[in-house]
């Protein structure tokens, strides 16, 4: 058996030590570790990669405390849009959503996008018509609400502003949640999911859905999965600039994620992280900003799971 590996994150920002009650800080980890868990159970088990990506984030879109699923962000309507992305590093099959409502977990629609219709990226309405053809159900707005994304959005509501969850407030949470895996067959999986930014409008769509700059899987190569302003991690094509960087140049992992976060990215002034794992299950979990949630956990017995720098 191959060694195999799992990575999440729960979202990249201004996380301060000291700034969070120590009540808090544990349910920020204790969220990570069940997500964690629940993604290397499956590859404990020889499950896949995919399966891996899709339960870990499930689990994070099923906490209000992750801006993605029932934690997602309000809109500049009032509303939740979620987006997700999951990508299979085995054969470059992927699939995303972008701008679904109602939905508990964006990141499962995006595997069916992938599984069961012939296209890779649905958006709005059509999302929607298909997720209906396929039952799922359709969730309440009051089932996405939660007080402080509420409150986050009355204070810029009336602005033309529009938040990253992670900026501006010194003790905003946030943000949008991905797993990486590598399982024990050396085949690699990445998925994102997200709420986008507080009082998005004009249907903004961020890096979270696109294969290339949020999300992207190759085992020939790694499994990245971002987070941070979605406006210059798409525009930097993040992700699959991380992966080109391995195969046309040869680089590490690490080296070539380092790269990509704390030269490229911040040559345009982009802030964020990722995660990224290759098909020996090494990880790498760069940011640029002061905290990002995360967890790792290897089958050489390495875990870690933690939230600033
Ligand atoms: N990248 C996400 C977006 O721009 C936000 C985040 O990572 O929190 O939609």
């Amino acid at each position: 058996m191959k060694p195999f590996s799992i990575a999440i994150h729960g979202g990249a920002g201004t996380l301060i030590k000291g700034m969070m009650t120590p009540e808090l800080e544990t349910r920020y980890t204790t969220a990570l570790n069940d997500a964690l868990e629940a993604g290397y159970t499956v590859l404990e088990k020889g499950g896949s990669a995919m399966d891996a990506v899709e339960i870990a984030v499930c689990v994070l879109e099923d906490s209000p405390l992750f801006n993605a699923g029932r934690g997602s962000v309000f809109t500049a309507e009032g509303t939740h849009e979620m987006d997700a992305a999951i990508m299979d590093g085995s054969n470059l099959k992927a699939g995303a959503v972008t701008m679904v409502t109602g939905i508990r977990n964006p990141v499962s629609l995006a595997r069916d996008v992938m599984d069961k219709s012939q296209h890779v990226f649905l958006a709005g309405e059509g999302a929607m018509k298909f997720a209906n053809m396929l039952d799922y159900k359709i969730e309440p707005p009051e089932f996405f609400y939660d007080d402080f994304r509420y409150k986050q959005w009355q204070e810029i509501k009336d602005s033309d502003k529009f938040q990253l969850d992670h900026s501006v407030r010194k003790d905003s949470k946030f943000g949008t949640v991905g797993a990486v895996a590598c399982d024990a067959s050396g085949n690699l999986a990445a998925a994102t999911s997200t709420g986008g930014m507080t009082n998005k409008k004009w249907g903004r769509v961020g890096d979270s859905p696109m294969i290339g700059a949020g999300n992207y899987a190759n085992n020939k190569t790694c499994a990245v999965s971002c987070t941070g302003s979605g406006e210059y991690f798409i525009r930097a094509v993040v992700a699959y600039d991380l992966s080109c960087l391995m195969e046309f140049k040869g680089w590490s992992l690490e080296k070539a994620a380092s790269e990509v976060i704390y030269h490229r990215l911040k040559q345009i002034e982009g802030d964020g992280g990722l995660i990224a794992v290759d098909s020996e299950g090494n990880i790498a979990m760069p940011f640029n900003t002061e905290g990002m949630y995360r967890g790792m956990k290897t089958s050489a017995g390495k875990k870690e799971i933690a939230i600033y720098t």
